[in-house]
């Protein structure tokens, strides 16, 4: 019989569950064929995020290929594809595929396994992108925690699943290679690339991710606690992309760093990636997240709509050079480090009022890493809104955060470069440079770069009070 397996957002042929339950399950006469579904319902809008996803798609259907894996391409509604693909297979007797459970993914797989459990095919599916999964960890009362640190404390605690290799070689004979058949697909993958920019050849694929993760551990890792916080360092991970589109398996990186010796970097390292765990659980128990706060006395917050601020805050035009310096990265390259994630977050919502959701989406368009669970996490946490957020009332002064974590600003001469020329100290108020030196330089403030949109003082109070109300 014919046995199939599903690729979605875990693009790897190493350590991949579904992929090793697909291999175990073959008897010697059965066949296996992989295949990935184009969802076009998703494809609106273009984001970067697709633009990624789908240039990884591209990397990791050749490099398949070179394990001699061909990984055939469906489109259309899903039930129909499966229909159009049992009429090609009517032997096919099993399908596996790596669970999404949360949001449109969720909603799919309970569809597609009503569907084909009425076939009679035998649906296997896992629980494969998280260290922990949702249901996992809960308080000794059976309800799921809303707090970290506790969470963590059991988190950290349980035993994790180890690294898996996967011997593709002793199957080949039993994997179906390319089929005319599927050239209609392969064709649609073509047209939706050429209209997308694909230009991320240098972030692709398992073998750079793999080398990502080495380049990480010998030279960040030790000291991750105390450097990750500095932009211009760019000494965290990076990894975000890859865990985004499952070109890296999670277990590979937790059990890369477990086999190192102790130290607070590590430490630190092992936390984030249980933060990640934990946005997840948040949003699993919270499907609704996204639209609502989590924190049901700040629903009725007055949160401004979109406004001339809000486009300012996109454009990295709000006269606050590490915001600008921030939001231009995430223009400019799809990613934005973490700090300043929590820094833009912070002053879209506490410093101009404007409703965090919008933040969300922008980000959501932007970001090659996006991931609904953590982002919108991070943006409730940065709101004051979410189970554990930042308290209201420690708003972020985007001056002084800037002094503090790009004091020489290295990193706003980066990606501000009209302020490039300006000595480091007034590169985080271009308003205080003297008037003598503005003319030296021939840098008008207001002309050259943007006069401050809002006064941090005057806003935070305002917020104070804003919070206080409710
Ligand atoms: P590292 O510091 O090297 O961390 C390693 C890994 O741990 C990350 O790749 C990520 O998987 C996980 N991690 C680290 N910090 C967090 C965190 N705070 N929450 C959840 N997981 C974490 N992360 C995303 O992957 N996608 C998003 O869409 C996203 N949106 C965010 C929005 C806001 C407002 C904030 C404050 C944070 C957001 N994060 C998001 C979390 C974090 O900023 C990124 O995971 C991190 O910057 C990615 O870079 P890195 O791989 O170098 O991280």
């Amino acid at each position: 019989s014919t046995h199939v397996l599903w690729f979605r957002k875990d693009l790897r042929l190493e350590d991949n569950t579904a992929l090793q339950e697909a291999l175990n399950s073959l008897s010697p006469n059965d066949k296996l064929l992989c295949i990935f579904h184009i969802n076009e319902q998703q494809l609106h809008p273009k984001t970067h995020s697709h633009d990624y996803f789908f240039s990884t798609l591209d990397h990791f259907i050749s490099n398949a290929k070179e394990s001699n894996l061909t990984i055939h391409v469906l489109t259309g509604e899903i039930t129909d594809a499966f229909d159009r693909l049992l009429q090609l297979y009517p032997d096919i007797t099993k399908v596996f595929f790596n669970l999404d459970n949360r949001g449109f993914g969720q909603k799919r797989d309970l569809s597609i396994t009503s569907f084909l459990e009425s076939k009679n095919i035998q649906v296997n599916y896992f629980e494969e992108n998280h260290l922990h999964q949702a249901e996992t960890i809960k308080k000794p009362d059976g309800t799921p925690y809303k707090m970290f640190t506790p969470y963590y404390k059991q988190w950290r605690q349980l035993p994790k699943r180890s690294f898996q290799k996967i011997n593709l070689k002793q199957y080949s004979h039993q994997l179906i290679c390319h089929e005319d058949n599927f050239l209609l697909g392969t064709q649609a993958l073509k047209e939706l690339l050429a209209n997308r920019n694909t230009d991320f050849s240098n972030i692709v694929g398992e073998q750079l991710a793999n080398k990502q993760l080495n380049t990480f551990i010998m030279a960040y890792l030790d000291s991750y606690d105390t450097t990750r916080d500095f932009p211009f360092l760019d000494s965290t991970s990076r990894l975000s992309p890859y865990l985004s589109t499952g070109t890296i398996s999670i277990r590979k990186i937790y059990q890369a760093c477990q086999h190192l010796p102790d130290s607070n970097g590590k430490e630190t390292f092992i936390k984030e990636l249980a933060w990640r765990d934990f946005y997840h659980m948040i949003y699993f128990y919270h499907p609704n997240q996204y639209k609502e706060e989590l924190k049901e006395k700040y629903r009725q917050l007055p949160w401004q709509q979109e406004n001339i601020n809000f486009e300012k805050w996109t454009n990295g035009q709000t006269g606050f050079p590490i915001i600008d310096a921030a939001m231009r990265q995430l223009n400019e390259t799809g990613w934005m480090h973490n700090r300043l994630r929590m820094l833009v977050a912070s002053f879209l919502t506490k410093d101009l009022l404007i409703d965090w959701r919008l933040g969300e989406r922008y980000f959501s368009e932007q970001l090659i890493d996006y991931d609904a669970a953590s982002n919108i996490g991070g943006w409730q946490w940065a709101a004051s809104t979410g189970t554990d957020a930042v308290p209201y009332f420690r708003i972020f002064n985007p001056t002084t955060q800037g002094q503090k974590f790009d004091q020489q600003a290295e990193f706003i001469k980066k990606f501000v470069p009209e302020l490039a020329q300006l000595p480091s100290k007034y590169c985080h108020e271009p308003s205080l440079l003297p008037i003598e030196l503005q003319k030296e330089l021939n840098f008008e403030v207001g002309i050259n770069y943007p006069l401050p949109i809002v006064d941090h003082k005057m806003a935070r109070n305002r917020v104070l009070e804003w919070f206080k109300e409710y």
